[in-house]
């Protein structure tokens, strides 16, 4: 699919690298092949980190109005190529069409955010006393190594690669092995807008990964991702001293209120817990029924989940594509077979469908509790596991209980319960009465194992800026 000699893109140049190892990616709604990729090398790491700081200094002192200039070119090249980069991600993901579009427009969206915020972001002055002056400049860490997952894989890397370059940085990317045709590409149409060496690229799994988030030559470790190797990235970097950026998994709560129209949270929790096939950071991963409304919310979501066109995403009327691949499917489908080993009810889905491809069916689980690991840990995957709660406090008091920290949903018509909600909730970001919908640029802080600092928006900036104070006084008594 993509040419055997441009996966690993070093100061300009393509090539594929060292690599002696190389994996297969298969479209997962076939399985057909779409091709080999090499896994990238320590060596090809070291060359990539090697091409970056080269030219870290030059980018550096590039004007920040032409930094901004090139990520709007990239924006451009991103929408011109936008129908491409959302066909490659589909068919290495399976997110329906319009969705992976959607992903795309957000990416190039980002970028131009980016492109305009960059020139503008600077830090405060102070006057300490009337000779003297003390001001802050902004200045880039130097290289940024950006680690990047396969759920979104175009808005996602957009954000990471914009808020970096942007700001003066030089950068190594390394996309996710479920997604390198995407990631690819999107780096092609950023480098070409950029001068050789600021955008390298190394293609690879997770010891390549590993090579660079451990590479002493990085500063900053930019990784979106799971929670686990959130954690080994942040131990990685911590053996040189370079800041690490994190944003990973969540295991986020729906709390639906006595109150509300069961039909429409059922709505709700269709989209929370289905869209993108249950594979977004923010799905929704539990769910607290209040029992006035339990019952009509239950049906009312099995109905839904039943009702879902599943398909390819490559077909326009797909409503749920497949997981990403057939591991991810064994670990969703263990997570459903041992909550009904433990006691909860299954009123939709729930079973590996026969023929091609890595289907899983929209699941809906009545009767959970919360120390089921579909309810603990990140499920990622269509499922909806519900527990009926006696009371909004009840459920408010399960919510708060996470080692995650990532959102929360609450659908209620009690302003009170709402502010209660959003105070308690010990997580980044609390959306009332809609799952999704956000707007673009919001950006918050995750807790816990969700990882640590701003992801996205504007506070990306000062994430990928170090600040210096200078202190100015005037030569007295001379
Ligand atoms: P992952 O962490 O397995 O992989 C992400 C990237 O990390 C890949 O490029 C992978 O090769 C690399 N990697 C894996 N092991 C590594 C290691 N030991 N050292 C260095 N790099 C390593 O995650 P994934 O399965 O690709 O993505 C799904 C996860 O991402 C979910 O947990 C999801 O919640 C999370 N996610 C979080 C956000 C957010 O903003 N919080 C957004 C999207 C996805």
């Amino acid at each position: 699919m993509r040419p055997h000699d441009r996966w690993m893109l070093v100061d300009g140049r393509w090539s594929r690298g060292r690599a002696r190892e190389a994996f297969e990616v298969r479209d997962p709604a076939t399985g057909d092949a779409l091709g080999t990729v090499p896994v990238g090398t320590a060596a090809d790491v070291d060359e990539a980190v090697a091409a970056a700081a080269a030219a870290a200094l030059g980018w550096a002192a590039a004007p920040a109005a032409e930094r901004g200039a090139a990520l709007h070119a990239a924006a451009r090249a991103v929408d011109e190529h936008a129908d491409e980069l959302a066909r490659l991600t589909t068919a290495e993901m399976g997110k329906p069409a319009g969705d992976a579009r959607g992903g795309v427009e957000a990416g190039a969206g980002t970028l131009r955010q980016y492109a305009e915020l960059g020139p503008l972001h600077g830090a405060r002055s102070l006057q300490g006393g009337r000779d003297a002056a003390d001001f802050m400049v902004r200045e880039p860490y130097g290289t940024v190594a950006v680690i990047t997952p396969w759920n979104d894989p175009v808005a996602i890397a957009c954000g990471l690669l914009g808020a970096a370059l942007a700001t003066g940085n030089t950068v190594v990317h390394k996309p996710s092995e479920r997604t390198p045709h995407t990631g690819a590409l999107l780096a092609e149409l950023l480098a070409g807008c950029l001068p050789d060496g600021v955008l390298n690229v190394v293609s690879g799994d997770a010891s390549t990964g590993a090579a660079l988030a451990g590479h002493p030559g990085v500063d900053v470790v930019a990784h979106v991702g799971s929670s686990a190797t959130g954690r080994r990235i942040a131990g990685l970097a911590a053996r040189n001293g370079a800041r690490a950026l994190l944003e990973n998994g969540g295991c986020d709560p729906l709390i639906v209120d006595a109150g509300v129209d069961p039909r429409w949270a059922a709505e709700q929790a269709a989209t929370g817990c289905f869209a993108n096939a249950g594979q977004i950071c923010t799905s929704v991963e539990r769910v607290y029924a209040h029992r006035d409304v339990a019952e009509e919310f239950l049906a009312a979501l099995a109905e839904r989940a039943r009702g879902l066109r599943t398909g390819p995403g490559a077909d326009p009327a797909t409503e749920l594509g497949p997981l990403v691949d057939a591991r991810h499917r064994a670990q969703v489908h263990e997570h459903v077979e041992k909550a009904v080993a433990e006691g909860a009810r299954l009123l939709a889905g729930g079973r590996i469908p026969d023929g091609p491809g890595c289907f899983y069916p929209a699941t809906v689980l009545a009767g959970c509790t919360d120390d089921m690991a579909v309810m603990a840990e990140e499920t990622f995957g269509p499922v909806a596991p519900v527990r009926t709660v006696a009371s909004f406090d009840e459920a408010l008091d399960a919510a708060c209980r996470s080692r995650y920290g990532l959102a929360a949903t609450v659908l209620t018509t009690d302003m009170a319960h709402a502010q209660r909600a959003w105070r308690a909730l010990p997580v980044g970001t609390v959306k009332i009465n809609a799952v999704f919908g956000g707007a673009p640029g919001g950006s918050a802080t995750p807790r816990r194992a969700s990882g640590r600092g701003f992801g996205y928006g504007p506070d990306l900036l000062d994430e990928m800026t170090a600040v210096k104070v200078v202190h100015l006084q005037s030569v007295t008594g001379g």
